[in-house]
């Protein structure tokens, strides 16, 4: 195992409280495109063309037609060892507190393959496994790709459906009539309030922060990282290119999620 590896391990294994930080980067192992990477354009759009409140007022076809296009993406990857690894580690030690910019599914799913081998391996007894998927859960700031609200009354509602985005009068409805949007965070738009609290508190107080697959280039979630550093605690990044971190990093292992992480976190 590579020294940066098994430091990283030890700084780990060792702090009591751990924030792990998740971008576009550890879903990229499962098929998932990165904005900024290879695979990562929509026909000729920029995602920052496209996800925006301007881009659905003024065509939502075009903005549901996309993000059907993302969730049929999501629905036929499955998560890589990265996600499991990260929610088995949080399901066996008390501590971590998981944030993710990401709007996929895989951090969840892939608690629930976590869940049914610790229950195979007799570490977590079955009808444990929902306490287990609850710790496991992520604190997410950039909304969820599955989750649809209405731009009119603001309901929110669990949407796995295909979306129809053949035209605008065959685009998803809400209860009171109003157009449901994507439930994620636009450019331009505030992130989740609680998400938020929850996510500088728990990096307040972390001694160590493992940042997974992200450029650290969208604000503000990419501060969540620095409140670790200015108070002290360890940065540990992990990500095959460049990210913003990496000058502040006390251990930066270059690789991928999937192959480092199932290292790292034992
Ligand atoms: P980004 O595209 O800016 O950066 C991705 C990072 O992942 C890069 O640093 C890249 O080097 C790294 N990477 C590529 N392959 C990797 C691998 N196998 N293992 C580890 N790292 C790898 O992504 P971002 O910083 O997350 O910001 C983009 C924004 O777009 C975020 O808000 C995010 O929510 C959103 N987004 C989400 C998804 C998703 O939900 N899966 C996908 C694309 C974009
Ligand atoms: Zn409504």
């Amino acid at each position: 195992m590579p020294d940066v590896i098994a430091e990283a391990r030890r700084l780990l294994a060792t702090a009591p409280r751990v924030l792990i930080f998740t971008g576009a980067g550890v879903s990229a192992e499962s098929g998932i495109p990165t904005f900024r990477g290879p695979g990562g354009l929509w026909k000729t759009f920029r995602a920052e063309d496209l996800a925006t409140p301007q881009a659905f007022a003024r065509d939502p076809r075009l903005v549901w037609e996309w993000y059907g296009w993302r969730r049929g993406i999501v629905a036929g990857c499955r998560p890589n060892a990265a996600h499991v690894a990260i929610a088995r580690w949080m399901m066996l030690r008390d501590g971590v507190t998981l944030v993710t910019q990401n709007v996929d599914d895989l951090h969840e799913r892939g608690a629930v393959e976590a869940a049914r081998a610790l229950v195979a391996e007799g570490l977590v007894v079955a009808g444990g496994e929902r306490a287990a998927l609850e710790r496991a859960a992520p604190v997410r700031l950039h909304g969820a790709l599955f989750v649809s609200r209405c731009s009119h009354c603001g309901a929110e509602r669990n949407d796995r459906e295909p979306v129809d985005a053949s035209s605008r009068e065959t685009l998803p409805r809400c209860s009171c009539g109003g157009l449901m949007r994507p439930g994620v965070v636009w450019f331009g738009e505030s992130l989740p309030e609680d998400a938020m609290r929850r996510a500088f508190a728990a990096a307040g107080e972390a001694e160590a922060c493992l940042v997974v697959g992200t450029a650290g280039a969208v604000h503000p979630a990419a501060a969540v990282v620095h409140a670790t550093a200015e108070h002290g605690g360890a940065v540990m990044v992990v990500d095959p290119g460049p990210t913003a971190y990496d000058e502040i990093a006390e251990a930066k292992i270059v690789g991928k999620a999937g192959e480092v992480l199932p290292e790292a976190l034992l």
